[in-house]
């Protein structure tokens, strides 16, 4: 997506160990009039699924989630990693580690919202090595739903996460993908 590519090179910035910041538009302040180009083409992108539910992870990936559930005229469900009293006791669990973290946390998502009749579109701000996108498909298929695709703003091609997706046959299709960061420069495949 040639105009996302030009909006990183205009904004984003490579912070510390791979890196890619992009907070003037996706992860801190949110650029809502350039988000709408995203929904729409993660619609072009996936216009020949029929989709009952778009699935991502607080928080970064609930602007994208809520601004391309518009065109697709569904729910979205975000998986929550922090204990809650409000989150129902009924949930599918999956553990995740957080390459920007560096810890392995637990997501949750309520047996409510996903559901055996779903076909589910999980979408989500980075790829980086996977762990993310493959925790929520683990809960998918914990609810007998099935994963018509994953939507990735910005995946990292350097580190493993699309390969592995790729080949355990995930419909997966990225917006743009970073080849590299090194010397502090943005290089696209
Ligand atoms: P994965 O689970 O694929 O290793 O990492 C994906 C998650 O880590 C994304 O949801 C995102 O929040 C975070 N992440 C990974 N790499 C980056 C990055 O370079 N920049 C930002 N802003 N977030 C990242």
């Amino acid at each position: 997506m040639e105009l996302l590519k030009e909006k990183i090179l205009k904004e984003g910035t490579v912070g510390e160990s791979g890196i890619l910041k992009v907070d003037s538009f996706l992860n801190h302040q949110l650029d809502i009039q350039f988000l709408n180009e995203i929904g729409k083409e993660f619609k072009e992108l996936f216009s020949d699924k029929k989709i009952t539910k778009i699935l991502t992870i607080e928080a970064s990936g609930i602007a994208i989630a809520s601004i391309a559930a518009q065109y697709f005229n569904v729910p979205v469900v975000f998986a929550k990693k922090t204990e809650s009293k409000n989150l129902d006791k009924e949930t599918y669990d999956s553990d995740v580690y957080s390459f920007t973290k560096g810890k392995t946390y637990k997501i949750k998502v309520s047996k409510k919202y996903i559901q055996a009749n779903d076909k589910v579109l999980i979408l989500d701000d980075f790829l980086a090595n996977g762990y993310a996108a493959l925790g929520l498909i683990n809960i998918v298929e914990k609810a007998g739903g099935s994963v018509e695709g994953v939507g990735i703003v910005i995946e990292k091609g350097f580190q493993e996460g699309g390969k592995r997706l790729r080949e355990s046959g995930v419909n997966l299709k990225s917006l743009v993908t970073i080849e590299s960061l090194e010397n502090n420069t943005i290089k696209f495949k």
